[in-house]
This record gives structure tokens, sequence and C-alpha cells, in this order.
């Protein structure tokens, strides 16, 4: 067992005694009247949280369209784990879980508070697994990387729910359709990652700003937005029996976010798809929102 997966045993063990004691003592959000639209980011390269591009203006644009959340709740590619966690500390750390990159990107600090109660809220909706409080993570780029562009104010809480790196396509898309009840409580939905994400076959000459795709990587986009508009989210969700698809999600991590949204969202809403581009040969920015 690595160092982390024992912390987060020793948290999870924890956090079910906890819910075991207070479970009933645990705060009720109530519904609010209104449901929350439900977003997903393509978050593409960290440099998006520092460079006005069209990507960060897109967030930013996006942001101010929408209701004020009351929380925000974030599934991002970049906190995998085994078993299921939602971060529950009053005060989440900036993550930069990267290198190679100029230091003022490790200058920014998100400093949104956490919610202990999301937290809990999040815990209790999902049943079909035990759901760890998580105390040692905090924000990675996947989620502040969008949301200082979205929200830079940086004055709505924020907690974010890990991905079990142990389950497949299917179980992460059973388990996104449980919190979607969190949306008629002023919860902003995010899935952070990118439909289409391929290094190797980037092609860093063209940059990661600049449109250009491999035809490939251009026919998947395509094809992706064509099945989440007609909600035909079965080829979505076995994705790794179609090539292209297969091309685009080598690993799953970025994918997955995607597949919350689409779970979360309903069929009948209106869907918006912006940033809709290929940058780098193998990187697809093309997000979505759903209501
Ligand atoms: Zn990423």
């Amino acid at each position: 067992m690595h160092r982390r997966e024992f912390l987060h045993h020793i948290i999870t063990t924890s956090a079910m005694v906890t819910l075991g004691s207070f479970g009933t003592m645990a705060s009720e959000w109530k519904e609010t009247g209104t449901t929350m639209p439900v977003l997903f980011i393509g978050h593409g390269s960290p440099m998006n949280a520092i460079e006005d591009n069209e990507f960060s203006r897109g967030w930013h644009a996006m942001a101010a369209t929408l209701p004020r959340p009351r929380a925000i709740l974030v599934i991002s590619a970049h906190w995998e784990t085994r078993g299921t966690f939602v971060t529950a500390m009053e005060r989440p750390k900036t993550i930069h879980d990267f290198g190679g990159f100029p230091q003022a990107l490790f200058d920014v600090e998100y400093k949104a508070p956490g919610s202990p109660e999301l937290a809990k809220e999040t815990q209790q909706a999902i049943t079909t697994t035990p759901v760890g409080l998580d105390e040692s993570w905090g924000l990675d780029h996947g989620t502040w990387s969008v949301l200082v562009r979205m929200y830079p104010d940086a004055t709505i809480p924020v907690v974010q729910l890990s991905l079990d790196h142990t389950r497949d396509a299917q179980y992460h898309y059973d388990l996104a359709r449980q919190i979607a009840v969190l949306r008629k409580k002023g919860v902003l939905i995010i899935g952070s990652g990118n439909m289409v994400h391929n290094f190797r076959y980037l092609d860093a000459r063209q940059g990661f700003e600049k449109h250009y795709g491999h035809d490939w990587a251009l026919e998947a986009n395509d094809q992706f937005k064509n099945l989440i508009t007609t909600h035909d989210h079965r080829p979505l969700i076995d994705y790794q029996a179609t090539r292209g698809f297969a091309l685009s999600a080598p690993t799953p991590e970025h994918y997955l976010p995607m597949l919350y949204t689409l779970a979360i969202g309903g069929q009948d809403e209106k869907l918006q798809f912006f940033n809709d581009a290929v940058v780098a040969g193998s990187f697809s920015m093309t997000s979505f929102r759903v209501g």
C-alpha cells in the first residue's frame, strides 16, 4: 500500500466512524428552488490560469452567465485515488501539481475556502460506496487553473471529489448520477479534464493556443459532440471500443470527468458547447454546459 493510500485508508475509517456517530447531526442543505447548470471544462495547459487567451476568456464569460453558486464541486482529472474521497478541510491548499512551468504559475494561490458541509452532503448523496472525508489533498490545477479565471475573487467554497482509479467508466457514470441532487442545493458541479488528451501525439510546434488537430482528433471531437447532443451515452461509456475514442483517452483520468457531467445533466435540458477547439494536435478544449 502506498503512503497516500495508507493515509486514505485511515481517513476513510475515521470518516465512517464520524458518519456513524453523527450521521443524524450532519447539516442538511435545503433545496434552493433552482437547479444549477452543470459544466464540463476542457482545462488543457495549466498556463491558461495566467494567460489571457480565448479559452481562459471563454471560462470567464461562461461564469458570468451562471447563477452565483453556493459552492462548487469539481471532479478533476488530477485527483485519482483508490476508493472515493471528498475534500473536507476548511482551507484547501493550492497544489502546483506540475513541473517545467514559469515561476508565475507556481506563484498562483487560489484561496477559496473549503466546505466541510458540502463534503458531508456529497458523502451522504453517494450510497453505493463509502466516501472518505479527505484532509490531505486540496485544489489541484484541474480545479484552480479554471476557477481562477471563472471566479477570480475566490470567495465561493470549493470541494473536490476524487476519481477511483480502480473502477471502470460505467461505475463512474453511475456514481455521478447520485450527486446530481446537489444541483438543487445551489452547487455548481464541474467535470474538469479533456475529452481528447493524448501526449503521445502532441505536436508541440503548434502550441496549446492555436487551433490544430490531427485528423483522428478532430473527428473524435466531432463524434463526441454528436453523441453528447443526441444523448447517446452508451458509445461514450464504452469508449475503448471505438478506435478514435481510445486514442483520445489512452488513460481514463481526463476523459472520465466528461462522463460525470453527462450523467449529472438531464436529457431535456439546454446544452451549450463552448471553447470548441482541438489544439497541439491531440488535445480538445471543447467544453459544455447542461442546464
Ligand atoms: Zn490535466
